[in-house]
């Protein structure tokens, strides 16, 4: 590079107050990294803001474990076959989760593929190939569910080809159970409102000799729930590695029978020629989704819950002060199970709406996320970090001030 751009480079750095990214040419081959100080957030104009919404996909989730991110750098060094990585962490992870067998997938929506891929194919290579096509090929062709369990996740299930049979009683259970039944398919966060209960669910399963999977991607905690269904005898359980285990956002667990964990992993790389080929899982998640859970298994998870509800106390209060709120608190039983503010006004008194005040929390600094919809805010306070729930109240107070009349 000539001097002078160099200096023009130089200066338009430390003008823009950040680094610039690296220059091609600079850097000397080799494993010293040159990461130095950069923010990587800045440097792109990207927006960071603190998260009191939730573990959201778009909002990439949650942050991962400090002793993930460990484990994700020491696993950078180093080269593993990838089956023996998995090999060993299932192991581990299956005799922390009652299960027989577990792998660590790239999310949950992987984990319901591959499960589902695992019922399907069983052992046979010739089968694994030729997922999603399933006719003329001796498999099975439908996935029973309830009614009231058949979310946009199912499209996880129906990538491998099958065909989703929607039914509401246990006599259309029965009734539909057929010899081109594959599974059986349960969401856990949706039990309250089916007829159909877990324990019923299985022993239906049982009994028509058809396998039972469920989901239980957002359902930690109560920590109990990571082996209540293996305990249970479902064949297959996932989870998302991403939300309240803290893991990387990009990976999950199945867990469940030997059988189907083994023939899912038919669908897995490093074997290409399958559906799954694409949901790869690097050591560093593989070995850094571990670590979360170990993690999340040694937490005092009442004394978290009592910080969480103590930051949403305070929030409360802040949010109280303001005329025409009302806030309740809840406790959601089945799935995202921490305390969720829910913050609803009088339209007379507070003259913006929900999506407005959104906009006006993120465009503030530092910029805040809810959710909610047009009518209410939700808030929630396990994405928080350190003295955030004071910055939170704060500028809600000030933000639905504002908004008065
Ligand atoms: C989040 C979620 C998924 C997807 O999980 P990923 O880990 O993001 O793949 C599936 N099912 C339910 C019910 C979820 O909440």
């Amino acid at each position: 590079m000539k001097r002078r751009q160099l200096l023009k480079y130089a200066s338009l750095s430390s003008l823009a107050g950040v680094s610039l990214p690296l220059l091609p040419g600079t850097v000397k081959a080799g494993e010293v990294s040159t990461f130095a100080k950069r923010d990587l957030f800045a440097e792109l104009g990207i927006r960071t803001f603190i998260n009191a919404a939730g573990t959201y996909t778009a909002m990439t989730a949650s942050l991962m474990r400090p002793e993930a991110m460990d484990a994700i750098r020491q696993a950078s060094h180093k080269f593993c076959m990838l089956d023996e990585l998995q090999d060993k962490v299932g192991e581990r992870i299956a005799s922390m989760t009652h299960a027989e067998a577990a792998v660590v997938t790239s999310g949950a929506f992987a984990a319901l593929t591959l499960g589902m891929a695992g019922i399907l194919t069983g052992m046979d290579p010739v089968k694994v190939k030729s997922l999603p096509k399933l006719e003329g090929t001796g498999m099975k062709m439908e996935v029973i569910c309830q009614k009231a369990h058949a979310i946009g996740y199912n499209q996880a299930l129906t990538n491998t080809g099958v065909k989703v049979i929607m039914i509401e009683t246990r006599e259309e259970l029965i009734k539909a159970i057929n010899k081109n039944t594959a599974a059986m398919h349960f969401l856990h966060i949706n039990a309250d409102r089916g007829q159909i209960q877990h324990e019923e669910w299985v022993e239906i399963g049982k009994k028509y000799g058809i396998p039972t999977t469920i989901d239980i991607a957002a359902d930690v905690p109560p920590v109990s729930n990571l082996w209540r269904f293996n305990d249970m005898g479902f064949h297959f359980v996932a989870i998302s590695g991403g939300k309240a285990l803290r893991g990387p956002q990009s990976a999950g667990i199945l867990m469940g029978k030997k059988e189907v964990i083994a023939a899912a992993r038919l669908s897995m790389p490093p074997r290409g020629e399958t559906i799954g080929r694409g949901m790869k899982v690097n050591k560093e998640e593989v070995l850094g989704m571990y670590v979360a859970l170990e993690s999340f298994m040694a937490i005092d998870h009442d004394e978290e819950y009592k910080m969480f509800q103590k930051r949403i106390d305070k929030i409360k209060s802040a949010v109280d002060q303001v005329s025409g709120i009302t806030t309740v608190v809840n406790h959601p039983k089945l799935g995202n199970v921490t305390p969720t503010l829910n913050i609803t006004w009088d339209a007379t008194k507070i003259k913006k709406d929900g999506n407005q005040l959104r906009e006006d929390l993120r465009k503030g600094d530092p910029s805040i996320e809810v959710v909610g919809g047009k009518d209410n805010l939700s808030v929630t306070t396990w994405s928080l970090q350190e003295g955030e729930d004071k910055i939170v109240a704060a500028r809600l107070k000030e933000v639905l001030m504002a908004a008065s009349v």
